[in-house]
């Protein structure tokens, strides 16, 4: 069984549950307009994701993978003021307009955007953080999971996006670098003792661990 997809019932819970602030409902609409692709997270994942980092009081947390701020938005607002979001994007056009959506959302003041190839962006950086999200290209998931972990605090919060990757990672014939990636990834975490996990079946799947020790 997978979760529950009917549209009345998702439309009942996120109308309770995963309420948008204004901004966050502009940037999500405008997407389209500025020929950003529409591959964020839902307002259903943004709410749990920002539940997830307020729950270990994060102060600072890592975004790999920006897009239009749609989901730092959700992250950087549960932030104390004095709090950093570090988020890093490759594309120069995402990143401007996600600039845009931090002003717009009022937490410009918390985010520290990186422009720049992940991997490259990632070796530059220290630790620690509360909680890492790792949200961009696939393929490197593996690697990207090596600089989580030495930059994640004991007690700290890995997450990652699109754990399903659209049902591929259970589908034998689905041999993609991308989806290789994914299914390295979610074996390498699930196998570490020193990571406790488990997956929410949120959109195309929300991977949550707590790095233990
Ligand atoms: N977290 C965003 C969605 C991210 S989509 C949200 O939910 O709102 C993935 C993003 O990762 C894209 O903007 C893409 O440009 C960026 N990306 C992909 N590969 C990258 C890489 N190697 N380095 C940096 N950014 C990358
Ligand atoms: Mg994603």
């Amino acid at each position: 069984m997978t979760a529950p997809r009917d549209e009345r019932l998702m439309r009942y819970v996120a109308g309770l549950f995963a309420r948008e602030i204004d901004a966050l409902r502009s940037i999500r609409a405008e997407h389209k307009a500025y020929d950003i692709p529409e591959i964020n997270v839902s307002p259903e994942e943004g709410a749990i994701l920002q539940l997830l980092v307020r729950a270990v009081s994060a102060r600072s947390v890592l975004e790999v993978g920006t897009l239009g701020g749609y989901s730092g938005v959700w992250l950087a607002l549960a932030l104390p003021p004095d709090g950093r979001l570090v988020t890093i994007e490759g594309s120069d056009k995402h990143a401007a307009f996600a600039r845009r959506s931090f002003e717009r959302a009022g937490v410009a003041g918390r985010v520290d955007l990186r422009v720049g190839d992940a991997m490259d962006v990632l070796k530059t950086l220290s630790g620690p953080f509360d909680a890492v999200f790792l949200d961009a290209d696939k393929a490197p998931l593996p690697r990207y999971l090596r600089e989580a972990d030495r930059l994640l605090r004991p007690g700290g919060l890995l997450l990652c996006d699109n754990t399903f990757m659209e049902g591929k990672v259970a589908d034998p014939e689905a041999q993609g670098s991308d989806v290789q990636g994914m299914r390295q990834f979610n074996s390498a975490v699930a196998n570490e003792p020193r990571f406790l996990s488990a997956v929410i079946p949120v959109r195309d799947g929300l991977l949550v661990a707590v790095k233990l020790r």
